[in-house]
């Protein structure tokens, strides 16, 4: 498969479009646990470019460390780390860590909110060198490995003049997003990024590989399709099926005082259901500075509309579907018709300054069906957060029916998430202490939680919340089907 390189990483620090994208993180101080002497054989490598670092080998501790994408790193310490370089190398490390007694974690691209991927003890598994991507315009079709950051996809299915609803925050790869679910770009017109998942091919407990979704493997693509950190093997390759790429995106942005923030989703929630077809409505809670110096920030909502059409004419008449009404022109600030790509839409959400990252991070998120509620609770959080980077998104969807054959069973028409975002380690206690108050402060609305941004570490109950009864059952029926001496680790707060 073709490999995409990493871009440049030259993009600005922190602007109205990467706090946007700024999804979120976990952080709490950690004291690293001690370097126990390895209990296990030590000594065992693999060749060429694959990578395997011991507790206890010098460098175990920077490779542990690079295994988040944030700055912070979670106090859980597996025995070792292997980079296999392919698949060969992948299945040596299954062998071995089942001959080892070693229980397994996977990770793709370290982006998990809680770090599921760091657990105590065992092996970690990390897919960095899965980063292939191809491409079939004829089929209207992408095959992606684990690691491929939905930037790179995204590139080069604009190539093809097609798109995928990948992560807003262009660093996201496709592995941990689509198993998750995987609400991106233009989600409630594309679908949740698992919806668009055809097939995938999966390496299992005892080494071998599978097509989900072959004869016999209906079960795991079900699985495959949103079972997030619960899932019981490795996925190695997705296939996606694609949209055709929008020939004229346009961002719409209209700013409010956040006390007007119930207004402004009536406003939105209003839109969403008028069916404006390819237009994709959120919200962004945020503190802006004060207006003179001394005085306290003031919290700001920003709606933020993108029209994904396909000539600036038609964009014209979509938007003056929006401005229709009293909302947007009472907007303290507005900027409309702003020409935008996939690309520029993701890309401002990469900071250089920070190593591709946001420094400490963490987040809660929520399904409501109760949006304006959810929305004010999280305006209340923002204006006393600790940090000024730290946000609320806030997400609205007309779409919410769920395909049969998707393990993804919580969505609702509101999405609602408290990022909590912040540089010193030194500050990690307030602003965790902030975000479990966010949780909290957002939990009594919550039809759902999301999988790919729950801290099931901290709140265990919640993981079956992520799923509908019957999901959760049946994926843990699977579990024991595909993996009956449990290599792998099950959800976090459940092994
Ligand atoms: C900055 C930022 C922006 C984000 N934006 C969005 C967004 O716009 N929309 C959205 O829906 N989510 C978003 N997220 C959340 C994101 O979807 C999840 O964090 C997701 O888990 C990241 O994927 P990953 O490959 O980095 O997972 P990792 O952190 O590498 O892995 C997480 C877990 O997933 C499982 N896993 C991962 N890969 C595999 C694999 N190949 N095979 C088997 N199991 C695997 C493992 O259980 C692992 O512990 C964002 C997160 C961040 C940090």
């Amino acid at each position: 498969m073709a490999t995409k390189s990493r871009p440049d990483e030259t993009a600005s620090g922190i602007s109205r479009r990467s706090v946007l994208a700024a999804l979120g993180h976990l952080g709490i101080a950690s004291l690293l646990a001690g370097c126990a002497v390895p209990r296990r054989e030590a000594t065992w490598r693999l060749p060429g470019e694959g990578v395997v670092v011991h507790r206890g080998d010098r460098d175990f501790e920077t490779w542990r460390r690079a295994m988040p994408w944030q700055d912070w790193v979670a106090a859980r310490t597996p025995e070792c780390i292997a980079r296999p370089a392919d698949r060969g190398q992948l299945r040596e490390a299954l062998l071995h860590a089942r001959q080892q007694g070693l229980r397994v974690a996977i990770k793709s691209g370290g982006h998990n909110v809680s770090e599921a991927f760091l657990r105590e003890g065992g092996m970690l598994v990390d897919l960095h060198h899965f980063n292939g991507v191809e491409v079939d315009a004829a089929t209207a079709s992408a095959t992606v490995e684990p690691a491929l950051w939905g930037r790179d996809l995204s590139l080069h299915l604009s190539e093809a003049g097609l798109a995928f609803p990948v992560a807003h925050c262009a660093t996201v790869p496709m592995g941990g997003y689509l198993l998750g679910g995987g609400v991106g770009i233009n989600t409630d017109h594309w679908g949740i990024g698992c919806h668009g998942v055809t097939g995938a091919e999966v390496m299992l407990a005892d080494g071998t590989t599978v097509d989900a979704g072959s004869p016999g493997h209906e079960d795991l693509l079900w699985a495959v399709r949103g079972a997030g950190t619960g899932f019981f093997g490795v996925v190695t390759r997705y296939k996606l099926r694609c949209a055709p790429l929008p020939r004229d995106v346009r961002e719409n942005v209209f700013v409010f005082p956040a006390a007007r923030v119930a207004e402004v989703v009536q406003w939105l929630e209003g839109l969403v259901e008028d069916g404006m077809p390819d237009t994709e409505v959120m919200m962004l809670l945020a503190n802006s500075p004060g207006p003179a110096p001394g005085a306290p920030p003031v919290t700001l909502c920003i709606a933020r509309v993108v029209l994904f059409c396909d000539s600036e004419s038609a964009s014209r008449e979509r938007l003056a579907r929006v401005l229709a009404g009293p909302m947007a022109s009472q907007a303290v600030f507005s900027e409309t018709m702003k020409a935008a790509t996939i690309d520029s839409l993701m890309i401002g959400s990469v900071d250089a300054a920070r190593g591709l990252g946001f420094g400490r991070s963490h987040v809660n998120t929520i399904w409501t069906a109760r949006t304006a509620e959810a929305a004010t609770a999280a305006a209340e959080m923002v204006s006393r957060a600790p940090s000024p980077k730290t946000h609320a998104v806030i997400s609205l969807r007309k779409h919410k029916a769920l395909p049969e054959d998707a393990c993804f069973s919580a969505l609702d028409r509101g999405f609602v998430g408290c990022y909590g975002v912040w540089d010193k380690a030194s500050d990690d206690a307030v602003n965790i202490a902030w975000s479990e108050a966010s949780r909290e402060a957002l939990q009594p609305f919550a039809s759902g939680n999301y999988i790919n941004e729950l801290d099931a570490f901290r709140r265990p109950d919640l993981l079956k919340r992520a799923f509908s009864a019957e999901a959760f059952a049946r994926l843990q029926a699977l579990r024991k089907r595909y993996d009956p001496q449990g290599l792998f680790h099950d959800f976090p707060g459940l092994s």
